[in-house]
Order: structure tokens, then C-alpha cells, then sequence
């Protein structure tokens, strides 16, 4: 998941050094058991940052997002690739974490998780929804889809309601392995992306799957309907949105594209209805999320 400033317009992006407090406490647990590296441990989380109240991450929502650091992915078009390094962001304790939630609750109804790629802080992310849900408040996880296994652990405890996974290339093992910058395990990663697709729509859980359409590199009419077509039938909401470059940006060649505009994405979000997607999405900077439908 990229964190991508010039979509938050409705928010305010928070440095990490705000989400530390005087009194830090860092207490290494055991990790969740899996074959992947991770990091943070069960009190406390490596953070890249936050923002105490986003509307555009879940519709209908007002959330506190959190962008936890570390990604087993090296997207070239990446808008956050500071936060790729597993080692990356600051090591912060969840109480704090928990307090900065609390100052805005009265105006909040949920928190997310994003990235980074959130599932490789799996204690961390099933700690804070235990409390946000204590507190009333609903879960939001954006994932990568590359650990469908964490999802099902989070699910079984009923900590996620809503899940956002990219989909960030036709699911053909050569090309998602480039365009997650992970070419030799693209047939894997595919199996992944399908199996965290497939548990999110079996347990009726809320999902929407997101395609960023990057000028030259992933977004072409062929491209959107090639991942289309091999969606499954369900309940979801599919959202192609606009890359919009950051001077973080992972590849600097990508730094200077031109964002596709809000014409061209209707015309790729047509075709997704076109061939049965029911419930398809814009999202750009200049009107954030839009729903198409059948020219
Ligand atoms: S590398 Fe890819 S998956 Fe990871 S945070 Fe960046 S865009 Fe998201």
C-alpha cells in the first residue's frame, strides 16, 4: 500500500516523532509463527506515521489510520518507499499508540491499518483492533494480499471489518512478480492475492480490491481487463485509482508521469462494468472516490 499524500486532503498527515511519548516502553514478545520476516513485537509496533482522521481510506468511515513500516514488496511506482525497509519507521509502544486513538474518539468510528504492508505486524495490528473494539470502534486492514494466513488469524478473533487488498497487476506470474518488484516469486505472490481474496469474501467480510493505474507501467485497457476477467464473482467493490507521483517515490524514473486523468480512468472503469463488475470506483485527486457506471 502506498500512502499517498495528494489523495489526503481531508486529513492531516502526522510525523512520527508525534506518536512517541516521554515514557516509552518496548517489551519484545514472540511474533506471530510464520515463514516471513516481521518485526515490532506484541506491546509495540514500528510506525511510519499516521492520521487521526481520514474519510477517504473506508468510505462512509472516519478513521484513524496507521501506516506501520516494513514491506515484503518493492513496488517501482511505490509513493512511500520509506517505509518499505523492515527496519524502517520508529519502534513506538501500543499505549501510546492507543492514547493518540483515544484524543480523537469522539470523532472517530474506526481505525485502519495500512503500510507498509500491515500483515507483517500481525500481533500489533490484533492488539490494537482488540482495544479499538473495546472501545466501539470497527477495524480497517489495506493489505497487500501477500499474507493470506495472517488474515484468517485476524478473522477467526472477528478484529478486521473491512479489508482493502491490492491488486496491483494482471494475476499472470511474470508481470505481478515485476510490478511488486518481486520477480521471482510472482506465481506465489498470485496464490496469495487469490487466497486473501477468497477468505475475505467467505467470511462475509467487507472487501474492496484496488488497481493504482500508473502511466506506462500498469493501467492500459488490456491490463485492467485482464485483471478483471480473472476476478472472482462477489460482493465487493473494485476502485482503480490514480497514481499520483511523490518525490518518494520508489523508481525516480516514475517520478515525473502524468497522472492519468479522471476521463481515462472512467473509460478503463467502464470496462470493468462491462463485463459484470457491479460496484466500480474512481479515485482521483481532483474528485476523490466516484462511483461508474455503464456509459
Ligand atoms: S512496496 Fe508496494 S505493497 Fe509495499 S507499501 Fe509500497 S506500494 Fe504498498
Amino acid at each position: 500500500m502506498a500512502l499517498d499524500n495528494s489523495l489526503r486532503n481531508d486529513a492531516q498527515g502526522k510525523s512520527l516523532e508525534n506518536a512517541q511519548t516521554q515514557d516509552m516502553r518496548f517489551i519484545c514478545l514472540r511474533p506471530f509463527n510464520d515463514d516471513q520476516g516481521e518485526v515490532g513485537s506484541v506491546l509495540s509496533l514500528r510506525l511510519g506515521g499516521y492520521i487521526e482522521l481520514s474519510t477517504v481510506d473506508w468510505h462512509d468511515h472516519l478513521t484513524f489510520m496507521l501506516f506501520l513500516a516494513g514491506c515484503n514488496f518493492a513496488c517501482p511506482y511505490c509513493q512511500n518507499s520509506r517505509l518499505i525497509p523492515l527496519d524502517s519507521g520508529t519502534e513506538t509502544d501500543l499505549d501510546s499508540v492507543e492514547q493518540l486513538v483515544l484524543k480523537g474518539r469522539r470523532f472517530l468510528d474506526s481505525i485502519g491499518f495500512s503500510g507498509g504492508e500491515p500483515t507483517l505486524q500481525p500481533e500489533a495490528v490484533a492488539e490494537l483492533s482488540r482495544r479499538a473494539k473495546l472501545r466501539g470502534l470497527e477495524s480497517f486492514l489495506n493489505t497487500n494480499g501477500s499474507r493470506p494466513a495472517i488474515l484468517q488469524t485476524l478473522f477467526d478473533e472477528r478484529l478486521v471489518d473491512h479489508v482493502a487488498i491490492d491488486v496491483k497487476a494482471p494475476l499472470e506470474a511474470g508481470i505481478y512478480g515485476a510490478i511488486v518488484g518481486r520477480p521471482a516469486h510472482g506465481a506465489q505472490i498470485i496464490e496469495a492475492v487469490k487466497e486473501s481474496i477468497r477468505a475475505t469474501l467467505d467470511r462475509g467480510i467487507s472487501l474492496e480490491l484496488r488497481t493504482t493505474v500508473v502511466p506506462g507501467l500498469i493501467g492500459s485497457k488490456e491490463d485492467i481487463e485482464r485483471i478483471v476477467s480473472s476476478l472472482p464473482v462477489g460482493d465487493y467493490r473494485y476502485i482503480l485509482q490514480q497514481f499520483v507521483p511523490s518525490p518518494d517515490v520508489l523508481d525516480p524514473s516514475l517520478a515525473k508521469v502524468e497522472p492519468a486523468s479522471q476521463g481515462s480512468l472512467v473509460q478503463l472503469a467502464r470496462g470493468a462494468v462491462s463485463v459484470g463488475l457491479k460496484a466500480v470506483y474512481v479515485r482521483t485527486r481532483e474528485l476523490g472516490v466516484k462511483k461508474v457506471n455503464a456509459s
